[in-house]
């Protein structure tokens, strides 16, 4: 099987549970392949975060299967901790260590869980900050730059790991308009680069320039998924519809 066929993340007929009452994610099939960028996008509450969260088991699920890379991540057996160095997660609130350097932040894993040499996590370090626009600000401390900025250290930070697969939950609901555009470039280059990526976001310019398909969550249902073409221009539901009226 070559690469363009081979599937990096699959959900089978996966059900998740908060409590007894509150289904939050409702029969999900999903398969996202090697290489391609899907955009989850929904109303509040219809459980975006839950879903990607289940991916390397920030959150559990109650029924189905869930595999990455052809791991199976519910699986008592699997090594979660292994897992997740695969996995880079990018979250609304960049989280860096706010006592470490910006270059610190970014070797601290590959360092202490790759066992990294400190030379080379500082070499792969500066060759992501330059990717990202912030080799200038190697020695800086998260407190010094803008929000744009952190959030672009925070996805520098997640791909000192080489992950596999990159998620973004809502990258950049909590930056102030003017910084959202540097944010999504750096998205999109990694986008182009070949990276496997799946991403919440409510940014619809980014979905249909960068994404190859575009999921819709309503109510824990995935009520529809497309190509951005015929997702924007066709929507089949009328809850789709809805949503599309009320964010574009
Ligand atoms: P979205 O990201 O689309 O806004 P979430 O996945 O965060 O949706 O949440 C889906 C639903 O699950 C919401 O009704 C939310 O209140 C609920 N929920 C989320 N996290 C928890 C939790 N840890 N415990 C209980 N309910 C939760
Ligand atoms: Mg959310």
């Amino acid at each position: 099987m070559n690469a363009e066929d081979s599937t990096m993340i699959r959900f089978n007929q996966v059900n998740k549970w908060y409590g007894r009452d509150h289904h939050v994610l409702k029969n999900i099939s999903l398969e996202v392949k090697t290489g391609e960028v899907v955009v989850v996008c929904g109303p509040s509450g219809s459980g975006k975060s839950t879903l990607i969260r289940t991916i390397n088991q920030l959150e559990a699920i109650n029924d189905g299967e869930i595999w990455v890379d052809g791991i199976q991540v519910n699986n008592p057996k699997t090594n979660i901790n292994r897992l997740r160095e695969e996995v880079g997660f990018v979250f609304q609130h960049f989280n860096l260590y706010p006592h470490l350097s910006v270059v610190e932040n970014i070797t601290l894993a590959p360092i202490r869980v790759r066992k990294m040499s400190e030379a080379d996590a500082n070499q792969r370090a500066m060759e992501l900050l330059e990717r990202v626009g912030l080799a200038h600000k190697r020695d800086a401390y998260p407190s010094q730059l803008s929000g744009g900025q952190q959030q672009r250290v925070a996805i520098a930070r997640g791909l000192a790991m080489q992950p596999k697969v990159m998620l973004f939950d809502e990258p950049t609901s909590a930056l102030d308009p003017e910084m959202i555009g540097e944010v999504l470039k750096v998205m999109q280059g990694l986008a182009e680069s070949g990276m496997t990526m799946m991403v919440v976001t409510h940014e619809m310019g980014f979905a249909r320039e960068v994404a190859d398909r575009v999921i819709f969550l309503d109510h824990g249902e995935m009520l529809e998924q497309g190509a951005p073409e015929t997702f924007f221009q066709n929507p089949q539901h009328e809850r789709t519809r809805q949503f599309l009226r009320q964010i574009l």
